[in-house]
């Protein structure tokens, strides 16, 4: 582990939960949404309502109401956006957060104390939507938190410098329409230096890239554990 992992993972020794309160940890499931899941060969999953038959098909098969995974996930996911595609470079396909998918509405949590960096919409198609980054200090560190395709009330009544404590409601998951054009969920994603980013951050890359982005963007289920 680098420094700043060594600091995210000491945070907390138990679980946190960063979806609404009320739904139990053993709801939570594992997806695998990866090219490699040979039960996700042929579906067309960059399709919403594909995407979300195939999620409630996993949550209905284990009684859950969290499908949950995605970090360094290398996913089909994308390839319908432009916004994806950069000219003569391989694709940007690799996820760098982890995504929660359950139902629009759900409320979002503030898994730690911080403050509000910066939000934003980013609503081009394929994009995050509604979007808030959280600054947090930690054992002297300072690392943000990003939480994408939120509602558009989430972002309302936000400045830059709001304090938000552990377990505080931060916002809901969007629609579809809101999302922008995905099955509800949150992205979450830890980053280390955000650079000149505004309510903003890039959430996947391209192999080339994956060093870099890896080593700035530690795997959320350091500080989550779940
Ligand atoms: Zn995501």
């Amino acid at each position: 582990m680098t420094k700043v992992e060594k600091v995210i993972y000491s945070i907390s020794n138990s679980s946190i939960r960063i979806l609404d309160n009320s739904i139990p940890l053993s709801e939570y499931t594992p997806i695998d949404l990866s090219v490699f899941n040979v039960e996700v060969e042929g579906l067309d999953i960059s399709q919403p309502d594909i995407c979300q038959l195939y999620i409630d098909k996993i949550l209905k098969k284990r009684s859950a109401k969290v499908a949950y995974g995605g970090y360094l996930e290398q996913r089909s996911l994308y390839k319908t956006y432009d916004s994806f595609r950069m000219q003569d470079q391989a694709p940007r396909n690799i996820h760098l957060g982890t995504d929660f998918w359950a139902k629009a509405g759900t409320k979002v949590h503030s898994p730690l104390r911080g403050q509000v960096h910066s939000f934003g919409n980013n609503s081009a198609k394929g994009d995050y939507g509604p979007t808030i980054v959280l600054e947090h200090i930690a054992f002297h560190r300072r690392f943000y938190t990003l939480y994408g395709h939120l509602s558009i009330s989430s972002i309302q009544d936000l400045y830059p410098g709001k304090p938000f404590e552990a377990g505080e409601v931060l916002g809901i998951l969007g629609k579809t329409e809101i999302n922008v054009n995905y099955a509800p969920h949150l992205h979450f994603q830890l980053i280390c230096d955000i650079g000149e980013y505004n309510g903003d951050y890039p959430g996947v890359c391209s192999a080339k890239e994956l060093d870099y982005y890896k080593n700035n963007c530690p795997d959320p289920n350091l500080l989550l554990k779940l």
